[in-house]
């Protein structure tokens, strides 16, 4: 079966998307666990983060800025905001293409459910 977010990717799924370059895409999440809540991806297909190697390092670090920039754009700078990369059953992951998570726009539990 193709990888729901390379589908995406590839325009065949769509999405709402906020942003997007040579090499990462965000959109919102199907499924909002916050009022603001958008999914930053590699355009490229990786797994999981435990398929990250050094010749990533880039490209993570643009995920993370991205995130922060789309957070920022939210107005959700001072009041704050939650970045978060799942990777395994116990955190629930369920899509299996790397994907970093902004969650923001309401008063945020610590520690995570
Ligand atoms: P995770 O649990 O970290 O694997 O997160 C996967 C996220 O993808 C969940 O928050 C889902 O709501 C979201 N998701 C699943 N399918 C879609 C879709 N077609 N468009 C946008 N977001 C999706
Ligand atoms: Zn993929």
């Amino acid at each position: 079966m193709p990888c729901l977010f390379c589908e995406i990717v590839a325009g065949r799924i769509p999405a709402r998307v906020a942003y997007q370059d040579d090499t990462v895409l965000a959109f919102h999440d199907i499924n909002p666990q916050g009022p603001v809540h958008v999914l930053v991806i590699p355009k490229r297909h990786i797994t999981s983060l435990t398929d990250l190697t050094p010749q990533d390092d880039v490209l993570v670090g643009s995920l993370v800025r991205r995130a922060r920039d789309l957070a920022q754009a939210e107005g959700l700078e001072d009041r704050g905001f939650r970045l978060v990369f799942n990777h395994g059953p116990d955190a629930g992951y369920s899509v299996y293409h790397v994907h970093l998570h902004l969650v923001g726009g309401r008063k945020l539990g610590w520690p995570p459910g």
